[in-house]
This record gives structure tokens, sequence and C-alpha cells, in this order.
């Protein structure tokens, strides 16, 4: 039992689901070391969703909105932290909702979709093809899912498979604490946030938008400025900070 008035009482919490998540055969091992690089990054970002991710969040649902054929790229960490957000994102923005994992086993891949559909989640089916530009398990994805779309959400992504979706012409959306990672880098549009605090904020801002202004919203999404406001962000903490020991 954690005791609730610990300091870190949130955080202790969120581990503990991703550590009986992965003893579960849902998150792989290496999903938990993914997990406290975002929570380091969260750290410098004072654990708040930012002005700048807020506006983000925002522009993916603009993104969500206007897109032609979106797609819900779902693994592992997402499931375990997310699931119920997830059927809610999906019912706001209309979005297919595809499992794709890196460390894919297809014992994982039935767990994690058991697990969302538990959660109200339509989840594709069929049988998935080599398409992404990437060698091995890595490259299958559905052909009608991610193979069709043209804007993929990713949250939690890698950033050797977020630039390969970009290679093959679609736009992706990332959530990534870390703005320094390349799947941030790479990504048309990196929502640097807890993937639970942004995956019902881009839900709430997809339900406040008619179609006219999400097209005309998404034309204007520029990427880079989120990634130069989370860096003078985290700057800005880390100078305030060390002011405050003097
Ligand atoms: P990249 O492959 O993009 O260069 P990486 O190798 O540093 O990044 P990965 O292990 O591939 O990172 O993926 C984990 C990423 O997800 C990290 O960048 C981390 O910041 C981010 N992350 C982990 N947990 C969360 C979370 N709960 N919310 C948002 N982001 C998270
Ligand atoms: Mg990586």
């Amino acid at each position: 039992m954690i005791p609730e008035d610990h300091p870190r009482y949130a955080a202790l919490v969120v581990r503990e689901r991703l550590a009986d998540a992965m003893r579960a055969g849902i998150v792989a091992p290496e999903g938990l070391i993914a997990q406290g690089r975002g929570e380091a990054f969260d750290y410098l970002l004072g654990e708040r969703t930012t002005a700048s991710a807020a506006r983000a969040e925002i522009d993916a649902a603009a993104m969500l909105l206007a897109a032609r054929r979106p797609v819900i790229s779902v693994n592992g960490n997402t499931a375990a932290l997310s699931a119920h957000q997830l059927a809610d994102l999906q019912e706001a923005s209309g979005a297919l909702v595809e499992v794709n994992l890196f460390h894919r086993t297809e014992e994982r891949m039935q767990r994690i979709t058991a697990l969302l559909e538990e959660h109200g989640v339509d989840v594709l089916a069929g049988a998935p093809e080599r398409l992404i530009p990437l060698s091995h398990d890595r490259a299958l994805c559905l052909p009608e899912g991610i193979g069709a779309a043209d804007l993929v959400l990713v949250p939690l992504e890698d950033g050797d498979r977020c630039a390969a979706l970009r290679q093959m012409g679609k736009a992706v959306i990332a959530v990534d604490l870390n703005p320094l990672s390349r799947t941030a880098q790479t990504a048309t549009l990196p929502v640097i946030d807890e993937v639970r605090r942004a995956v019902p904020a881009i839900a709430a801002a997809c339900r406040t938008m008619t179609p006219a202004e999400a097209r005309e919203r998404a034309c204007g999404v520029d990427g880079k400025r989120y990634l130069r406001e989370a860096l003078a962000a985290i700057a800005a903490r880390l100078e305030e900070m060390g002011h405050a020991l003097e």
C-alpha cells in the first residue's frame, strides 16, 4: 500500500499501475524505463500542462477532426495508462484505433486489445502487413488502419517509427514529455505533455470545434514552435529554482 500522504503519491500510484500491467503482460519491461524517462521530463516541466502544451492539444484536436482517415496507434504503456480516456477520445474525434507494438508478440497484442475493449474502445482488427519502412516486425501495421491513414496519433512513440511514418507521407501527432526525443523532433505536431493529461484535453477540444474551425486551425500548425516553447519553459523553471536557492 502506498501511503496517501506521501509527497509523490500520484506518481507512485502510476508506477504501481504500470508494474501491475507489466506483470499482466500488457506493458513490456522496457516500457517501465520509458515511463521513467517521461517522469524525469515531467519533473522538469513542473508536472503540469504548460500553456504551450494546452495550445498544442487544441491543434491536435483540429488535425484529428480535419483528417480524412485519422488513426490512433496504441502501445502497452498507453493502454495501461489511458484505456478509459482513449474510448472518449475515439468517440470525440471519430478516429480509428489500432494496437501497434514495438515489442510485438501475439499474446501482448491480444491482451492490450482485450483491455481496450473492456474500456469501450472499438479496436481495429485485421491481418497486419509489412508496410512501414522499418526492419522486422516493427514494419507491421494494418493496411486499412495505419497503412491507409493520412494522420496518425502516436502517444509514446519510438523516434524511428515516427520518422518512418513521416517518410510514408503521413502527418504524425506525438505525445511525448521529452522535447529532445527524436519522436518529438520528427512529429508534425509534438504534444509535450503527460499522456493522461493530453488525451482528455484533446478529446475536450474536439467537442468544442466546428469542422470549418478545425480545417482552418489544422493548416497553421507549427510543430517546431512547441519544441522551442517546451525548452524555454524548462530553462525558465530551472533558472527560477536556481535563484530560489540564493
Ligand atoms: P526517441 O526514440 O523518440 O528518441 P527515446 O528513445 O528517448 O525517444 P523511447 O523509450 O523510445 O524514448 O520512448 C519513450 C518516450 O515516451 C520518452 O521520450 C518519454 O519522454 C515519453 N514518455 C514516457 N512516458 C510518458 C508519459 N506517461 N506521458 C508522456 N510521455 C511519456
Ligand atoms: Mg526510442
